[in-house]
């Protein structure tokens, strides 16, 4: 996917002057490159706290405020690399609220319309420790792939969950299943050189055709089936931009010819049913792509994995830490995984794959990725009156096309994408574009009948990350899905399953969690992106409310009182006002608030909220803390409160 890039002030966290004592994990390059980023990456020891200098951050307060603090990851016996923080460990009294268990927003996607919440399997939560071969966390698409790969191998599987299954973003997609990928194979041979484009594209093509081969094989009714893909141009005919465009298109279809994709350009390429005035005409075509229902697919996958005596599942099960425990040394030696789970219980395996979406770590990986707001719109056309395609404008921030069923008379028209960075933009005027959009090209288009929005990760290198995690030899890893997660979860299962079994598998290093070259390459979109994630801590110095009595019923905002520490307030229908610290337990950004999905999203990492304040996407795992004196303290930690 292409997305801008824009570049904020740098807001310098610890001068340089201050005494830090860094920890650079391991012996990787990748955490070598923290060094590089000094001021924006530096950790600390929690044990040893260094006393830090306070710079103002806010002039106008007579109270001074302290750098965010962050935690160390590493211990030193084992290797824990999701541990807590204070924040991490504080009881969390509100209960996650039913739609939060569902789904991760206010707004339910297209999906529930023929497969609703309550067609989904249902499973108990862990109520007991537990032993197993291998423990996948997380039951989107990543986590039931590898799951179904797994135990068709003859493995012992054991899924938790922490909400309900599908829960995550696979519950919020928009369905295609392509190798033809969003960041395109001229950008992704940059990074990775002819042979890693070329494995993208096999490797892709292989999960799309292993969705078809799954489906038919237990029987799954879930729409899928074969059509085209279109790229056209963001600029009508006639302007000089479109032809620059097509000149691109153009190259991309050529290069993705010799990768052995089935693709071609086509000057006068028009899609049938495109009738309005805005002409985009010519593109790139790819032949044999696909799309289908993603829940009726996985919830069918799931009825299958209920019956395999190898197979367990528990939802509404979190893990709180995952750690290697143990040392093996040239095979003499057993290192084992532990994963804690947040109501105290202990699963021993000895494998664990974190198929979370977000990573768990505090940084790590989750350094090399992106986080964006996607949007969706699902609009009635009349059957027929669309081709069935899939199509994307070559737009930084694009809009693609897709259809799925909706009754006798209409099939929805799915269309999405203005994606922005996590909490940094309004969301609500999103879905009026994306309908402006849909309706200047298809007037036949009617009603709309739903709305939402997903988070999408983008790795800065452009492949997502599967297998090994950093420094860890028992703990797998599945995540920066950009916006082909689908396809990317799916070779998650036989990449995984591949290495578990010793299997060579010819597309394994371009997934590689502890690939170096291809991501020093990106050093400089790297060091942006971090310097604009830096930039976001600037929400300590502002409000986006003054009164709480402006705010609307059903709305929430962040008030920062000049003479206290930032809240985020939410009034609900009735009026009544709740209160939570504003900062999140994660890295100590300041929340804001997606008036689209109702929740509280962090601008540093992407963690989310719930206007409960209950957490429902990580890579926070606690809740935000009431904003009573128990939770002042935790402002006070990440503001430097008197
Ligand atoms: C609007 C939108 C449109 C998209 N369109 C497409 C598309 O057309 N094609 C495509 O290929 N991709 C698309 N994507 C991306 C794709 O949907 C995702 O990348 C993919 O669904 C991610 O699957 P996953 O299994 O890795 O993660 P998820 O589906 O998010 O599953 C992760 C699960 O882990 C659970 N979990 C998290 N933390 C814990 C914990 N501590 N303990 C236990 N469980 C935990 C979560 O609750 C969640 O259920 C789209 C994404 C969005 C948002």
């Amino acid at each position: 996917m292409h997305l801008s890039k824009s570049l904020g002030t740098v807001f310098t966290r610890a001068p340089r002057q201050t005494t830090i004592r860094w920890r650079l994990k391991g012996s990787d390059v990748i955490h070598q490159r923290s060094s590089i980023l000094t001021g924006c990456r530096a950790y600390f020891s929690q044990q040893s706290r260094p006393t830090l200098p306070t710079p103002t951050l806010n002039p106008s307060s007579s109270k001074q405020a302290q750098p965010p603090l962050f935690f160390s990851i590493t211990n030193s016996s084992t290797r824990t690399y999701a541990s807590l923080t204070s924040a991490d460990t504080m009881a969390s009294t509100t209960p996650m609220p039913e739609q939060s268990m569902h789904t991760s927003g206010a707004l339910d996607s297209v999906w529930v319309h023929q497969q609703p919440y309550s067609a989904y399997p249902k499973f108990s939560p862990l109520t007991q420790d537990l032993e197993t071969d291998i423990c996948i966390v997380g039951a989107g698409i990543s986590g039931i792939s590898t799951a179904y790969e797994l135990v068709r191998r003859g493995k012992n599987v054991t899924i938790i969950e922490a909400r309900d299954v599908l829960s995550g973003e696979t519950g919020r997609t928009s369905g295609h299943l392509t190798n033809d990928l969003d960041d395109g194979y001229l950008e992704i041979a940059k990074k990775h050189g002819d042979d890693g484009a070329k494995a993208a594209a096999e490797s892709h093509a292989w999960a799309r055709d292993r969705i078809g081969v799954i489906a038919k094989e237990l029987h799954i009714d879930c729409e899928y089936r074969r059509l085209p893909a279109y790229d056209v141009s963001q600029y009508p005919v006639g302007e000089k931009k479109h032809d620059e465009e097509l000149k691109e298109l153009k190259d991309e279809a050529e290069y993705q010819h010799k990768l052995g994709i089935e693709t071609r350009f086509d000057p006068n390429l028009t899609v049938k049913g495109w009738t309005g005035k805005i002409d985009q005409r010519g593109g790139l075509v790819a032949d044999n792509q696909a799309t289908f229902h993603p829940t009726k697919y996985l919830v069918g996958v799931l009825n299958w994995l209920k019956d395999q005596p190898n197979f367990k599942c528990y939802t509404r099960t979190r893990a709180m830490s995952i750690s290697e425990k143990g040392v093996e040394v040239l095979g003499l030696g057993h290192k084992r995984v532990e994963i804690q789970t947040e109501e105290g219980y202990t699963i021993k395996a000895e494998v664990a794959i974190e198929a979370t979406c977000v990573p768990l770590q505090k940084l790590s990986v989750i350094t090399e990725l992106e986080f964006y707001r996607s949007y969706c719109i699902a609009i009635r056309v009349p059957k027929g009156s669309v081709e069935d395609c899939l199509l994307y404008d070559n737009a930084e921030e694009y809009k693609y096309v897709r259809l799925t069923a909706c009754d006798d008379k209409d099939d929805y028209m799915v269309v999405g994408g203005c994606d922005h960075k996590v909490g940094q933009e309004d969301t609500l005027p999103r879905f009026e574009e994306l309908e402006i959009w849909t309706r200047e090209r298809f007037p036949q288009a009617t009603t709309i009948d739903y709305k939402w929005s997903g988070q999408i990760f983008e790795p800065v290198d452009y492949m997502g990350f599967i297998g090994k995690n950093q420094g860890c030899d028992k703990i797998y890893i599945v995540t920066g899905d950009s916006g082909d997660g689908l396809t990317h979860g799916a070779l998650a299962g036989r990449l995984i399953a591949d290495e578990i079994d010793g299997v060579a598998n010819p597309w394994a290093n371009l997934y590689s969690p502890k690939r170096v070259s291809s991501i020093l390459k990106s050093l400089p979109s790297l060091i942006s992106h971090d310097l604009q994630i830096n930039a976001q801590y600037k929400r300590f110095l502002e409000t986006d409310i003054v009164d709480i009595e402006d705010l609307g019923r059903g709305c929430g905002g962040v008030l920062n009182p000049k003479t206290s520490k930032p809240m985020a307030v939410y009034k609900d229908e009735n009026g009544n006002v709740t209160k939570f610290s504003a900062i999140c337990p994660h890295l100590k950004g300041v929340v804001c608030w997606n008036a689209a999905e109702k929740s509280f999203d962090c601008p540093v990492h992407g963690s989310r909220f719930s206007k409960e304040g209950v957490c429902v996407i990580g890579p926070a795992k606690a809740n935000l803390s009431p904003a009573d004196e128990a939770g002042k303290t935790e402002q006070g930690i990440a503001v430097g409160a008197a």
